[in-house]
């Protein structure tokens, strides 16, 4: 069995590799992405076994995200080929050096229609993790239901459930995440969430004190991501910081996902709290310093690039 289940949307991904408008043919790379998946990755390469379950269309697309997916090594056997719908796409145009504009089809495709007989109830209750985001319940009906039923199944067999918030303003809002999140949080044992996040479920302020609400709220673990400013997380043993790592970034995006893969595959080694902070670190130093969302994320072999630079407040 998968040390590390997760499940999710993954689409693909069109993305401008130069500035300017798409309506003036900038070229562009095709990929794809997702946050579950992207973490998945990040825990396959650093050396822990994951399986991603989710539906990809019965299409080109399809078979690329499920195909990039083995090649990194995560166990896809539970994912679906959807025959009634196509998979998502993701097209990122950089409109200017400084500013990408993202627009989404996903609304009624392949990814959205993951519901809960699409489960494997026995991996999630053999796994050691299951990780799941904010992203997936606010997709439809089915996919909420899917994500409920995997946390409490998880919870009931003393899996360690994972939540990162990811909110998605365009897909649901701030009142709606709050309440459906705020459901699973009892459920959960490790959160991650930015800190306009944990502001759906606590009031704002200091991180280390909205870390520590967060922990009153069912997380025994409480992670706050602080973009370039690092991050902080709360146990029982109390507070511990982590300085991001100097680096030129190049592309923001999934820099919270391979900080996510980072510390839960700290957590699988049974490392303490300092060192999945500074893995974690480690992953989203490199996940913003390289294009694409999974690509950057380090192999073991590689971490010593960037360790030397490391500084631990
Ligand atoms: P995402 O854009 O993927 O949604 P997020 O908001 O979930 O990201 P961030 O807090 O932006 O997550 O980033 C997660 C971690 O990645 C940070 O705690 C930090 O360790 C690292 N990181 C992010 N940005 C940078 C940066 N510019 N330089 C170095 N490390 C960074």
């Amino acid at each position: 069995t998968p040390s590390l289940v997760t499940l999710g949307e993954a689409m693909a991904v069109v993305a401008a590799t130069e500035p300017g408008p798409f309506a003036h043919g900038t070229p562009m790379r095709l990929g794809w992405a997702g946050a579950e998946a992207t973490v998945a990755v990040g825990v396959s390469r650093l050396g822990h076994t994951a399986a991603w379950t989710g539906r990809v269309g019965d299409d080109a697309a399809g078979a690329m995200v499920l195909a990039g997916l083995r090649a990194e090594g995560v166990d896809v056997s539970g994912a679906r080929t959807d025959p009634d719908a196509p998979t998502g796409l993701m097209l990122r145009e950089r409109r200017t050096a400084d500013r990408l504009r993202v627009s989404y089809y996903r609304a009624g495709l392949a990814g959205s229609r993951l519901a809960p007989a699409d489960l494997d109830e026995a991996r999630i209750t053999g796994a050691r993790i299951l990780h799941v985001t904010g992203i997936t319940p606010a997709l439809s009906a089915t996919a909420r239901a899917a994500v409920e039923h995997a946390v409490r199944l998880a919870h009931g067999a003393g899996v360690t459930v994972s939540l990162d918030v990811n909110h998605r303003e365009r897909l649901w809002s701030r009142t709606e995440a709050a309440e459906v999140l705020g459901r699973l949080l009892p459920y959960t044992d490790l959160l991650f969430a930015g800190p306009e996040e944990a502001a759906l479920f606590v009031p704002g302020g200091e991180p280390e004190e909205t870390a520590r609400a967060l922990t009153r709220l069912g997380p025994a673990e409480a992670v706050v991501k602080l973009g370039a400013d690092g991050a902080l997380a709360v146990t029982a043993d109390g507070a511990h910081r982590q300085a991001a790592i100097p680096v030129t970034a190049v592309d923001p995006v999934g820099a919270g996902d391979a900080f996510v893969s980072g510390y839960l595959a700290a957590r699988l080694d049974g490392s303490p709290v300092p060192e999945r902070l500074r893995l974690a670190a480690l992953c989203g130093a490199f996940a913003v310093s390289v294009p694409g969302d999974w690509e950057g994320i380090p192999r073991r072999t590689e971490l010593g690039l960037l360790a030397a630079q490391d500084i631990t407040r």
